[in-house]
This record gives C-alpha cells, structure tokens and sequence, in this order.
C-alpha cells in the first residue's frame, strides 16, 4: 500500500464527530459546523467616523480658511446616546466617534477643521457630502453570509460573530485522544535510568502533535511489553476517547505487543511503501468504534506517522478540510540517496525565500536530534535510488509557532 492509499482509505473510515453549539471563545482553531448569516446590520446605524461636529453638508459647502462658516452647537451626541436627536438646518451637534449621527445630519466635520466652540463653533474647511459618516449596513447588510460552513474560527471570524450578536456557534468537539507509549524499556523523564532502558519521548511528541492540531490529548504513559497490561489500560482509557494512538509493538520483534493482542480484536496491521513509518495498524475499537493508530516506536517514525495518517484523521474528525495539506516545492540543495520501492520523508531544512530544502541528519528512523533541527520533511519518491541536487522535490514544511 502506498502512504496516499493508507490516508484514503484512513479517512474513508473515520467520520466527523456531531457539531453542538460552543461558546466562541471555546472555538478557537475549530471549523465551523453552521454557515452563520447576519441577524443585524454593521453598522447597526449611521454614526460618526471622528470626533467633530455633525452638520448639513448644504451649511458648511463654502467653509474655507477665508470664510469659515459659524454654527450654533444645538446639543452634543456621546457614543451610546440612544435618543434620536433631529439636527435643525443651520446647525450642528458635537458628536464622538460611534456616536449616533442626528437626522438631516448628512457630514461631521472633525475637530481638527474647527475651532472647537462650544456655543458656537467656526468651521473652517469643507467636508464633502457623507464624509466621515459610516452608514448603516456598508458593512454588513441582514440577510448576508459572514461564516461559511467550515470556515476554521480565528481571531477575526470570532470578532466578527460577536459583533453580530452570537454569543455561540455549531462546532464540532475537540476530539479526545488517548495516547499510550508500549515498550518494556520505556522510563518516564526525571526517572533514574538503569542500562538498556531509555525515556519515553513518543507519548510526549505525540501527545503534544495531536494539542497543536487543537484536539485534548491525554498522555496515559508507559505500558510494558504485556498483552494483558496493554489491553487492561487500553479498555480502561476507551471509555474517554474520540482516538487512540499507540507506539511501538507493530513490528516483527518477538514481543510485539500491540499487534500481538489487537490483531485478534480486528485491527488491520500491515506494510505501507514509506521510510520511515513502514510497519502500521489502525483500526476502530469498542461499542464506539474508536479509531486506533497504532504508530511504530522509532520516534522519527512515529512522528512521521502522526503527520501523515494521525492528523488528517484528527481534521476529518473536527471537520477541518482539507485533511491533509498540500506540499510545497523546493529544489533541492544536496544528492540524497533513498531506498527503491519506498516513499521515503527525510528530515531537511526548508528555506522559503530561496525555495530549497537540504537534508538534516541521516536517514535513521531514531534520529530524533535530527529530527528537532528539522523544520521539514522531504519527499523522495518510492522509485528513486537517488535523487540529485537541483532536482525538484515535495516538502512538507513543519510548524511550531502558534
Ligand atoms: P518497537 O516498534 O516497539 O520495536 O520500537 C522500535 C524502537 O523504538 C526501539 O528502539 C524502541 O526502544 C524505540 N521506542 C519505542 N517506543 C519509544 C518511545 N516511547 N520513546 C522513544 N523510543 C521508543
Ligand atoms: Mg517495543
């Protein structure tokens, strides 16, 4: 099976989870499951774009340094002020910024053209007719399309939603995911190590890869090469979970525990043509039909797993398309070699201004140093033995900033 087969059929086999209402500040990141139409009108009604005087245009046309015009000041309109004042021609009205404009008020002339009376008041410049008015609905009319079903929620749309009077919109859930590392070696980090045993980085890459696509991760932690161990935490953890991820224990090895107890229970294991990331199972699990990744342990493998199979399954979940991200071109900058017949992601460095990408660190699927260093993943296609510098090349750029 080729990765692009694994993540077709992957998402054909995972469903968005139901949308319920969510207060917007919940909803950061997350799709939305409605297309939102304006109840109102932004602006809701005409106001004054500067702090100044209302007037009628037809009073204040010939308003020149030479010849100002001299107004009565009739009243003074504050922003929130909810009574209708009609303006009487010949006059004008202080007004701030927001503030409702007067009826028959057509123009406000900023302070700055005045001598800012307070009785009276000279105006000085002209201002043309509607200028710095801002109309009821210029904005937004009643009736208009301001979120689009899917439309993933940032700071602007979540403004937006507010400023027409939406105190909450249909999203779906962050979906809940359980994350168990398997490997009698494994340690927990801040514990002393004896020989032979190394820390568990995988439940805590993973676990952080799958906050950063906006879904609530527990990190369950070490379970022991054990088929009974390993099935007791995972039913236990089941009962709370939209998607489970596992690592290690997919291969070969004698004690392969998560193929060893779950391949009986119905869950696919198999080969996919990439490096790393070869060995793979998914499947669902329990009355809910959880989906289940079970991820090879190498971290880098693991990782690139979660990129290309976990994520996609994650935005498919939460209704965030598309699932899986366009790559992005780059020439590359050194030979690499790669092996035939495998898709191969190696870690590299992408520089955007240039649009190149060069390798970072070997091929070793347990080079998580590299790893780290990288910000990239380049793509060597399955047939290539060797791809020389200056060949065009996919890359998928890795992000960490928020
Ligand atoms: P496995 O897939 O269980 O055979 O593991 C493959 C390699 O990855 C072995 O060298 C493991 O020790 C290592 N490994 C497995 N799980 C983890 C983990 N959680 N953190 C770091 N390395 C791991
Ligand atoms: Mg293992």
């Amino acid at each position: 099976m080729t990765p692009d087969e694994y993540q077709d059929r992957i998402l054909a086999e995972v469903a968005p989870m139901a949308a319920f209402p969510q207060r917007l500040l919940d909803c950061v990141g997350l799709a939305s499951a409605e297309e939102v139409r304006s109840g109102v009108s932004l602006p809701g009604f005409d106001n004054s774009a500067m702090d100044g005087y209302a007037v009628r245009y037809a009073d204040v046309r010939t308003a020149c340094a030479d010849e100002p015009v001299r107004l009565p000041v009739v009243g003074e309109i504050g922003a929130g002020r909810a009574d209708l004042l009609a303006l009487p021609s010949g006059s004008c009205a202080k007004i701030m910024t927001g503030a409702p404009m007067p009826t028959g008020a057509d123009a406000v002339v900023p302070y700055e053209w005045t001598d800012r009376g307070a009785a009276w008041v000279s105006i000085s410049q002209a201002p043309a007719e509607h200028q710095h008015v801002r109309y009821a609905g210029e904005d937004v009319a009643v009736g208009d399309l301001v979120i689009a079903e899917g439309t993933v929620l940032g700071p602007r749309h979540l403004g937006l939603l507010a400023c027409v009077g939406r105190d909450r919109i249909a999203t779906r859930p962050r979906p809940r995911v359980v994350v168990i590392s398997t490997g009698s070696e494994l340690r927990e980090p801040g514990q002393q190590l004896g020989h032979g045993a190394i820390y568990d980085g995988n439940s805590y890459l993973l676990a952080a890869a799958a906050r950063r696509v906006g879904a609530l991760p527990t990190r369950v932690g070490i379970v022991a090469d054990s088929p009974a161990a390993f099935l007791g935490t995972l039913e236990d953890q089941l009962l709370r979970a939209d998607l489970v991820i596992t690592s290690g224990g997919v291969s070969m090895g004698d004690y392969d525990v998560v193929k060893e107890a779950l391949a009986p229970r119905g869950v696919w294991f198999g080969s996919v043509a990439m490096q790393p990331g070869k060995p793979q199972g998914f499947g669902h699990l329990g009355p809910d039909r959880v989906p289940i990744f079970c991820l090879p342990g190498n971290p880098v493998s693991s990782f690139v797993s979660f990129e290309l199979f976990v994520r996609p399954a994650l935005r498919r979940l939460m209704g965030i398309a598309p699932e899986v991200e366009p790559t992005l071109p780059a020439t590359l900058t050194h030979d690499v070699p790669s092996p035939k017949g495998r898709r191969q992601y190696l870690r590299g460095h992408y520089d955007g201004t240039h649009a190149t990408v060069s390798p970072v660190g070997g091929p070793g699927s347990h080079l998580i140093g590299d790893l780290a260093q990288a910000d990239a993943l380049l793509i060597v296609p399955a047939e290539t033995t060797l791809m020389p510098a200056g060949s065009r090349v996919e890359v998928i750029v890795l992000q960490d900033t928020p």
